[in-house]
């Protein structure tokens, strides 16, 4: 394989729960999973529901343009159908970027603390990656703009940014764009967009028709509740959509998953419910971590890095009591650990079990 192939770090995703029982001696039910920014609900009922009859089309490929999907998206977002790219998961859409815009040579800019799959598309496309030091956790987007050079290609920001959680103000944002030249195109991540309250809410969608170099990926894992079905999307210019269609394998989103992403899309009481489970399940924990002495970088997605004095010996301790979370030592944060928010009984098992390692 070619060095830059050989030089990534590889993802590292968590075990599954059965593997992590079976390791650490430990009874399944007892375990509580709060390492991938799930949605605790589950999914919405009227996709289950949708689901059950899919099944019966599994035989049959899925439609290659994701006709019924697109056309929801496209009634949802005020969007033109033609502006849509639909992907395995929004990783396919930052892979598919990376692949459509990027050669050997090029330079991509993203955050130090940023999202791990930024650096992982960039290193396989043969590009290189110019991490920006973070301002307080967050993107830094004077450093960004300083940090463009000629072989500057892409661009990819996190908002909200996973693991830290931070968010970039509107204003910002949107001068950001106008000043990153036309020619470099700007991946905007709004993987957690749905647990944004009123005012934080992203108007990034409204910018599309100011902006032919930007790329705004949504997904259906986190709010929708549909991470085990692989299914995101990017808005964009309609000539970005073409160039990042023609490096999409035909049916690379299937059909189950357009049928679920679908009706979920219509289902906003679902979403409103997993918004209102996630903004009481993070005061619970944000409150829970202040007593135990505890700080946090203060988030707006569905999880909270927090600060402990050894992280390693802090995750395998939750461990041997059933309690997964997440080490964020990969993202440059060795004394962090990501907690995701869970239902409310199981964000009190985490934060007793904490208590329990702390005291002892
Ligand atoms: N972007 C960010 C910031 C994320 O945290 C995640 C999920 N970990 C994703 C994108 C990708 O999620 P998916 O591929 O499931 O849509």
């Amino acid at each position: 394989a070619p060095a830059n192939i050989r030089a990534i770090a590889p993802y590292q995703g968590g075990k599954p729960i059965s593997e992590l029982a079976r390791e650490m001696g430990l009874n399944e039910a007892n375990i509580v999973k709060l390492a991938s920014n799930e949605n605790p609900l589950g999914m919405s009922p009227k996709a289950q529901m949708a689901l059950e009859e899919a099944i019966y089309e599994i035989a049959r490929y899925p439609d290659g343009n994701s006709f019924a999907l697109r056309d929801a998206v496209s009634n949802k977002y005020a969007v033109k159908p033609e502006q849509i790219v639909f992907g395995n998961g929004s990783n396919d859409i930052l892979e598919l970027a990376a692949r459509a815009f990027l050669t050997t040579g090029d330079e991509v800019i993203y955050s130090q603390h940023a999202f791990a799959v930024y650096p992982l598309v960039t290193q396989a496309a043969g590009a290189t990656g110019v991490v920006v030091p973070a301002l307080a956790f967050g993107h830094d987007l004077a450093g960004f703009l300083k940090a463009i050079t000629p072989k500057t290609k892409l661009i990819f920001v996190a908002n909200p940014n996973n693991p830290t959680g931070t968010l970039i103000a509107k204003a910002e944002l949107k001068d950001f764009l106008k000043k990153v030249p036309g020619h470099i195109v700007v991946v905007l991540d709004e993987a957690y967009d749905e647990y944004l309250s009123v005012e934080d809410k992203s108007e990034a969608i409204t910018w599309l028709s100011e902006f032919d170099h930007l790329i705004i990926s949504r997904t259906f894992s986190k709010a929708y509740g549909l991470a085990g079905l692989r299914v995101g999307f990017g808005l964009m210019h309609a000539a970005l959509a073409d160039l990042m269609n023609r490096v999409r394998q035909p049916f690379n989103v299937n059909s189950l998953a357009q049928v679920a992403a679908t009706v979920s899309l219509h289902d906003e009481d679902f979403v409103s419910r997993s918004y209102a489970a996630n903004k009481a399940g993070m005061t619970q924990v944000t409150q829970g971590l202040t007593k135990l002495g505890l700080s946090f970088i203060p988030s707006f997605g569905n999880f909270v890095s927090f600060k402990v004095t050894n992280a390693s010996a802090m995750n395998q301790a939750l461990l041997k009591q059933g309690v997964i979370v997440r080490p964020v030592a990969n993202y440059e944060m060795p004394d962090y650990l990501r907690v995701s928010i869970g239902l409310f009984s199981e964000n009190a098992r985490f934060l007793e079990v904490l208590e329990q390692i702390l005291k002892s």
